[in-house]
């Protein structure tokens, strides 16, 4: 194709292009095997990019690639694979199996597939990504819709005195795996959107998630103004007037592109709030069809599913009305939308003041709403308990989360180790609690070995890392050993990574000193804490949780136990689920809406050690991890919480990790491993949320006839 940077790519060869533009590779450990045969150094210094390994590759590698056997033998079988799962149509939804190509449009202002493809932040992002990846392993017929931020991914560095600093990465589309989409004569296809006066054009790309498209939409093209550009330079950007264009473009400008592109949707999942104005552009075409007001709302809403994802108000999208007004009211009346109807659809009772709410709004216009837990369903049905469809308050059901299985179980040694003694069923019913029963027959021995294995190479990752710093010359000596090099593979590694905000408090197990001196510095039995995760670039006080942590992890007192780890992202989180031995979860209940981490580690056999919120309370079985805390503790319950988690390691985890046979294994601490594989896996997968969410496909696509 036109611009695709590989010209000598040889022919006996020559489906590695195709597999380079589809991230199915990513997913499936021989894909990825082929792209480290092809070129191991290619494919660390791309990033984990093929497309990129492709421009970088010299002629005569890819020649040798072509005349070997081995690399033949290895190159047809992934390719026979590929074809089969990617090459054939959609099956349909369960129970819906006439629904054709792109009946269901799913959209997220973030899209976390794979590092080699960096539109996502953080969970919300990496949700979609793995929603994706399990509707492509089911066959549904699905696309999905986001957008291009394109100065960039957000990169951290830390100062020296463990302050975060932003690298912004630009984003150059011919560098991933991403194609043009064209109209229908082949020209690049630019939409216009008409809310804006000259219009502003969005550019769409497309790349492959296995057999699901996913648009993505950027402003940023040499059509537009400077301002106009601008909207799609940074995701969850703190100028709110361009936030409202970017959500704006996200919706209402999707919903145009999939029109232009030949997509008909019948039915749209809104991922969160920010891309809502879909909903908006739907009631404008039917009103704009000659449909009366009432009929086009009740047709949206019958086709309509939303996910709520956060049980903070503060973290709900608001905007000034006289700033919706301005936007959006004269496309509404050129349609034949009433302005106070549309007004009122965003309006939230429990505060009218603060503005146009984007939850509100899509929950009017949805048939159903979802939390991402049974416990964030309770708190956000008390929440938006005065959002009303005329006289019955809107409910809120519970689609807990899910990880893929296949992106978190560590593919080398993990998933060999489930395809030994689980056989086929793991990856064909992951989701069948009966297909997991065979953890209890791993040796012990086996599953240990995997695990200090990931330990170790989680290990030497930190330590790789931290030697590419002091090469590049521009830190201290002293700041390696906040970055990890003095971690010890046999001792006990507590784990917490995410982002860093002060609702999931990443300092609670640091609330006092002395006693995690003590456990740290136990001379017998000792522990180890490694941190991880990025603050929002605006967020203050998340930067000073990650320079608190930093100034302990340089403290001698705790003898090196405590690293930072720079740089968190979908690769590092890998390792990091795997790789260590307990999975902290600490947030401020109940502000987290799920969590998926410790669902990450839980499939690797890392158990988790949670506070009872997000999804917890219903994964926790008394015999798979460790719980504390809860509901119940009213004021400031840090002290409480902190002295806990305390004890739960003093007198639990600690002796159980360390009560060693002659053989040296933790038989006790090996149980609690099992058990949180066999009873997780199942459970927090996302083949059964997305199963989940194809019953709500299935009736908002009997609404849509
Ligand atoms: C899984 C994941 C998250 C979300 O983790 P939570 O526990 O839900 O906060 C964030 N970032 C990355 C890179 C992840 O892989």
């Amino acid at each position: 194709m036109e611009n695709d940077p590989i010209p000598n790519l040889p022919a006996r060869i020559g489906g590695l292009a195709d597999l380079a533009y589809n991230l199915w590779w990513s997913w499936h450990p021989e894909a990825r095997e082929l792209w480290r045969a092809l070129d191991l150094q290619a494919y660390r210094e791309s990033g984990h990019n093929p497309v990129r390994i492709l421009s970088l590759i010299s002629p005569e590698a890819l020649e040798r690639a072509a005349g070997d056997a081995a690399f033949l033998a290895l190159y047809d079988r992934v390719m026979e694979q590929f074809r089969r799962e990617t090459g054939t149509p959609p099956r349909g939804f369960p129970g819906h199996p006439e629904a054709s190509p792109g009946s269901v449009a799913y959209f997220s202002a973030e899209f976390g597939v794979h590092v080699s493809l960096p539109v996502y932040a953080g969970g919300l992002g990496i949700l979609a990504g793995d929603t994706l990846k399990e509707a492509s392993d089911l066959g549904l017929p699905l696309v999905g819709v986001g957008l291009i931020y394109s100065h960039g991914y957000v990169r951290q560095r830390l100062r020296d005195d463990g302050w975060q600093e932003e690298i912004r990465e630009p984003f150059d589309t011919s560098a991933y795996p991403l194609r043009r989409a064209a109209d229908r004569e082949g020209n690049a296809l630019l939409v216009p959107v008409p809310l804006f006066d000259p219009p502003i054009y969005i550019g769409v790309w497309r790349t492959m998630v296995g057999r699901i498209p996913l648009y993505l939409l950027t402003t940023d093209l040499a059509q537009n103004q400077p301002w106009d550009r601008a909207i799609s330079h940074d995701l969850y950007t703190a100028d709110i007037e361009q936030r409202l264009r970017q959500e704006i473009v996200l919706g209402i400008g999707g919903m145009q592109a999939l029109r232009a592109l030949g997509e008909t949707p019948a039915a749209v999942h809104l991922n969160e709030g920010h891309p809502a104005f879909a909903s908006l552009e739907r009631l404008a075409a039917h009103t704009a069809g000659g449909m009366s007001w009432s009929e086009a709302v009740s047709t949206v809403r019958g086709t309509t599913v939303f996910t709520t994802h956060t049980p903070l108000r503060a973290g709900t999208d608001l905007f000034p009305f006289p700033l919706v007004e301005r936007y959006l009211l004269p496309y509404c009346e050129r349609s034949g939308i009433p302005r106070d109807g549309v007004l009122a659809l965003g309006l939230d009772p429990a505060d009218p003041g603060a503005g146009f709410n984007m939850t509100a709004f899509a929950m009017r216009l949805s048939h159903t709403t979802n939390a991402v837990s049974r416990r964030h369903a309770a708190v956000a049905s008390g929440m938006w308990s005065g959002v009303r469809w005329d006289d019955t308050a809107v409910p809120i059901r519970a689609i807990t989360n899910g990880v893929h299985l296949a992106t978190w179980s560590e593919p080398l040694r993990v998933q060999a180790l489930f395809d030994r003694y689980l056989g086929p069923a793991w990856r064909e019913r992951p989701d069948d609690p009966a297909a997991w029963e065979g953890v209890e027959g791993i040796p012990d021995e086996e599953l240990w070995r995997v695990h200090e294995e990931r330990k170790n190479a989680l290990i030497a990752e930190i330590d790789a890392r931290a030697r590419r710093r002091w090469q590049s010359g521009t830190t201290s000596a002293a700041s390696l050993i906040a970055a990890g090099t003095l971690l010890d593979p046999h001792v006990l590694t507590v784990g917490f990574a995410r982002r860093f905000t002060a609702y999931k408090r990443p300092t609670l197990i640091l609330h006092d000193l002395d006693r995690l001196q003590r456990l740290l510095a136990d001379p017998l039995r000792p522990v180890q804490l490694v941190f991880s995760g990025k603050a929002h670039p605006a967020d203050l006080e998340g930067k000073r949780l990650i320079q608190q942590v930093y100034r302990l992890a340089l403290d001698p007192r705790f003898a090196g136990r405590i690293a930072f780890v720079a740089e968190y992202d979908q690769h590092l989180a890998k390792y990091l689920v795997a790789g260590v031995d307990v999975w902290l979860n600490t947030p401020l209940p109940p502000l987290e809406a799920s969590g998926t981490s410790g669902m990450k580690s839980s499939v690797n056999g890392v158990p988790v050690l949670s506070i009872l919120d997000g999804w917890w309370p219903e994964g926790y079985t008394g015999t798979n991890g460790w719980a504390f805390g809860g509901d119940g503790i009213p004021g400031d319950r840090t002290a409480a919480d902190a002295d806990a988690l305390y004890q739960l390691l003093e007198r639990e985890v600690v002796p159980l990790y360390y009560d060693r046979g002659p053989d040296e294994i933790p038989h006790r601490f090996v149980r609690v491993m099992k058990e949180a594989i066999r009873t997780i896996a199942p459970r927090f997968s996302t083949r059964r949320m997305v199963r989940e969410y194809c019953e709500l496909y299935r009736a908002a696509l009997n609404q849509g006839g």
